[in-house]
């Protein structure tokens, strides 16, 4: 007779034997129901990876036996668990760690960050063990110029914690009643993110960008928008301090039929970003012009020279309102996180270090051709410099890298001898052309 063949969990190596109910998955694999309590905390603990592959065997068991994984993630979200249990929820340090794998530099900024949305979930913890203390909500205001890293800054804090976000333009929207978005259409922006899950959505963080460009009329004239930036900022104002919105599911305008989704933005973290050009020259101003500038009289040096990120970081909530910032919005936004324009350096550096840096990514890519990438040093500044010259840091160095690597990626992979490719500093200032080396043909 042949031995039959024991099952053995595919996570913990136990075999049915032992007395554990022994679950089939596809592939002739086995889980044991042990292993499926541990999956199903893990895939709500933070850690972005175990949420992964925990959740690739969950869906498989679901598939079979739905009861097995809790369907129901209103009393399980990430966040619940996250604000219950201490050791789930990461450091202001550890989060600080986990960003520095994705963005360069923006040292101050993601210090800020990382304490607010840190203490922003421990008010949320708070809150279950009510004991009358009142945490006001931790919302950020976030300056810096055009592709310094706002935008990377917040999805990467909200893809860390594993929580819904969405990014939402303050430019589209406008007061209820005019043409143009609701501001409620931004919670439903990020309910959709969130899978129409109301409880997930209520945690989660809402990126409002160009919060600079919906100042007051008279600093920010349009002619096509006669809709004023007051009223939009208003709108904007109840949503952020905290209110139960009524969402039409399908966006768009209310209709009086419609059965809406209502939707708590009291825990919701806004993290609103602007570009606010020519801010660092106004605080500039006012600590040298003011003699009764606090700033000024601490120190005595009304004369300095400040740099870019001094002054950024002696802005006060009066420097906001001559963008046409309403106070009251200023007033619900109490962190600031400034960024400072990339330097060279750290454009190189964003080019080879993050996880996902581009050179990286497109040097695996071409390995999968069989083809070496090599970037000369030299190359790798030239491109910095000429993003530096066109003034939208990192996003121009993006463009004129894949602009770059377009030709590169189209030939290289037809051409079966081509073993390696040199990206050159001639090649990036447009004298030559990237060299290519090729295996020698047999003889
Ligand atoms: P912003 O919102 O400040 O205009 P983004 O965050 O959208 O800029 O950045 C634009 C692009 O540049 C993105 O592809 C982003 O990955 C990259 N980038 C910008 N700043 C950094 C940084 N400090 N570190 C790494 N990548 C960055």
């Amino acid at each position: 007779m042949a031995p039959r063949t024991l099952r053995r969990c595919i996570f913990c190596g136990n075999e049915e034997d032992d007395g554990r109910p022994m679950l089939p998955l596809p592939e002739n694999f086995h889980v044991c129901f042990p292993c499926i309590e541990s999956l199903n905390r893990l895939m709500f603990s933070c850690s972005p990876k175990g949420n992964i592959a925990a959740r690739r065997v969950l869906r498989l068991i679901s598939e079979t036996h739905p009861e097995l994984v809790p369907q129901s993630e209103e009393d399980n979200s990430p966040m619940e668990i996250l604000t219950r249990q201490q050791d789930e929820l990461p450091t202001p340090e550890q989060l600080h760690k986990m960003l520095d794998a994705y963005v360069i530099g923006q040292e101050r900024a993601k210090k800020t960050l990382c304490v607010a949305v840190y203490n922003h979930y421990l008010r949320l913890r708070q809150k279950e063990s009510d004991d009358g203390t009142e945490i006001e909500k931790s919302n950020i205001l976030m300056a810096g110029s055009t592709g310094s890293g706002k935008t990377l800054l917040a999805r990467t804090l909200a893809r860390i914690l594993d929580v819904p976000f969405c990014i939402v333009d303050a430019t589209t929207l406008t007061e209820a009643g005019y043409v143009g978005e609701d501001v409620e259409n931004v919670v439903l922006r990020l309910l959709q993110a969130a899978n129409m899950n109301v409880a997930k959505a209520e945690r989660g963080i809402i990126y409002v960008d160009e919060i600079d460009k919906i100042g007051r009329k008279t600093q920010n004239v349009s002619i096509t928008r006669d809709v004023s930036g007051e009223g939009v900022q208003q709108a904007l104002l109840k949503i952020v301090e905290g209110t139960e919105c009524n969402i039409p599911p399908k966006g768009g305008r209310k209709h009086p039929d419609e059965n809406y989704i209502r939707v708590n933005t009291e825990n919701i973290l806004f993290i609103c970003g602007g570009a606010f050009v020519g801010l660092e020259d106004i605080i500039r101003k006012r600590l040298g012009s003011s003699t009764l500038g606090f700033a000024s009289i601490e120190e005595g040096r009304d004369t300095k020279e400040y740099t870019e990120e001094e002054a950024l970081s002696k802005a006060l909530p009066e420097d906001f309102f001559l963008f046409g910032m309403i106070p009251e919005l200023v007033g619900r936004l109490p962190i600031f996180a400034p960024l400072t324009t990339l330097t060279e350096d750290q454009l190189v550096e964003l080019l080879t270090k993050p996880k996902n840096a581009l050179v990286k990514q497109y040097s695996k890519l071409l390995s999968m051709s069989g083809v070496k990438l090599v970037i000369e040093d030299a190359a790798l500044r030239a491109m910095a410099k000429q993003a530096i010259e066109r003034g939208t840091g990192a996003r121009a160095l993006r463009s004129i890298f894949e602009n770059l690597m377009l030709d590169i990626m189209y030939h290289a992979p037809s051409d079966k001898r081509v073993t390696e490719v040199i990206l050159t500093e001639d090649a990036v200032l447009g004298k030559g052309k990237p060299v290519l080396h090729r295996a020698k043909k047999a003889s």
